[in-house]
């Protein structure tokens, strides 16, 4: 018999819903539908930001601007997620890769289109806008052509 602490254990599922207020940065979305892919800079020391955000992480200003983040990157790093978390179990297994955006920034992203042989440190991405079965936009990343 365990001689240990009592522990409780549960196998019940806990679902959270996290209410993020988005009027600042819904223009991300509105772009994305557009099939434009932007991101906030700050107007006071320049940081950009990635995913958009409604004041600046570096010095905490509330003055940010909307710049046009293109759709070039190359690829940092990627895995592949063979055994699906719970939020993606009626998926197949899938890709995710860090591409750098031209302007250093870095987003996660699934990749799509290739096969992971293909897959290399450094080859040129292109970030490509989707919309989901239930319309909600979202973003992949896809070899370039
Ligand atoms: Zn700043």
């Amino acid at each position: 018999m365990d001689s240990g602490p009592p522990t409780l254990h549960s196998r019940r599922t806990l679902t959270l819903r996290f209410n993020v207020p988005i009027s600042r940065t819904h223009q991300f979305w509105d772009s994305l539908r557009e099939g434009r892919f932007v991101t906030t800079r700050c107007g006071e020391c320049g940081a950009l930001s990635f995913p958009p955000q409604s004041d600046c992480a570096r010095c905490m200003s509330g003055e940010v601007e909307w710049v046009d983040l293109g759709t070039e990157a190359e690829l940092v790093t990627f895995t592949y997620v063979q055994v699906t978390p719970p939020s993606f179990v009626e998926d197949d297994p899938y890709i995710v890769g860090i591409g750098r955006m031209s302007q250093g920034l870095k987003i996660l992203a699934w990749v799509e289109g290739t096969r992971l042989e293909a897959l290399a440190p450094g080859m040129k991405l292109k970030l490509e806008p989707r919309t989901s079965d239930d319309g909600s936009p979202y973003y992949v990343f896809v070899p370039a052509p």
